[in-house]
């Protein structure tokens, strides 16, 4: 068996909702899925299929409502392990006064790192996502790709051995999504584990060695990016969205 360097069983997830939390919603109902250390790894579904709750439950951002697992060799929601992980929210935004420098030493500072130590680490991570010519310009000025790839450079300050990121090339141009696709496979030959979320079959299918498809909370399949894009169900299932 392959290490896997996030493991979980079972995992359920129901947010409530409304007046005394009567309204239910089952986000995530009974998600097992293994990720091998060293891969990039797809967790593929339509909107509400639960992919952000997973993201959130695998970093103890929501609690998780059963089940259980392993991040890094801890237990879910262990803050060791979620120390670990650099993390790429959907949707992220930069305060628009930023600069790409500004903007290091802004997230830096809030996931505990001094001044001194992020300026240590900007200059190669800034070249490293191809930004080195762009650190003094506002970050409102980038691109969306670039501001993704910023996030990225910014997710692996803490020289994390886990990458999660959430939706890293929604709305990205198709020149930016391949900047964005060529840096997650540079990264996975230095070591890095990658596991993200995607709407978009096509955007897996380029870039992942493995995935999993979520569906109404539910795992319908896991397996090599070949066994999932093989599947004569794959490409109905897939222009569900993109
Ligand atoms: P998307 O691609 O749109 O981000 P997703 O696959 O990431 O979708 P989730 O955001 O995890 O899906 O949502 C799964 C279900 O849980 C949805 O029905 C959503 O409305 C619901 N949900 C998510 N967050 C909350 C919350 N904080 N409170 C109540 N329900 C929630």
């Amino acid at each position: 068996m392959p290490d896997s360097i996030i493991e979980v069983q079972d995992l359920h997830k129901t947010y409530r909702e409304g007046l005394l939390g009567r309204k239910q919603v089952n986000a995530l109902r009974g998600v097992s899925l293994a990720v091998p250390r060293g891969s990039i790894f797809g967790l593929l579904g339509p909107n509400g299929a639960g992919k952000t709750t997973l993201i959130k439950v695998l970093l103890g951002l929501v609690r998780r409502s059963s089940g259980g697992g392993t991040m890094l060799n801890r237990p879910l929601g262990d803050r060791d392990g979620r120390r670990r992980v650099g993390y790429l929210p959907e949707h992220h935004r930069f305060p628009r006064h930023l600069t790409g420098n500004s903007a290091m030493i802004y997230y830096g500072g809030l996931s505990g790192m001094s001044r001194r130590e992020v300026l240590t680490k900007r200059p190669d991570l800034l070249e490293r996502v191809g930004l080195a010519k762009w650190g003094n310009t506002p970050v409102h000025k980038y691109s969306k790709g670039m501001q993704q790839r910023l996030g990225i450079a910014q997710a692996l300050l803490h020289s994390p051995d886990l990458l999660i990121l959430d939706e890293p090339t929604d709305g990205v141009d198709p020149v930016g999504r391949a900047d964005v696709r060529r840096l997650l496979k540079d990264l996975q030959s230095e070591g890095k584990t990658i596991f993200l979320n995607s709407h978009q079959l096509q955007e897996i299918e380029l870039v992942c060695d493995q995935a999993a498809i979520l569906a109404k909370g539910r795992v319908q399949r896991h397996g090599t990016i070949e066994e999932i894009t093989q599947h004569p169900n794959a490409r109905i299932e897939f222009t569900l969205r993109g």
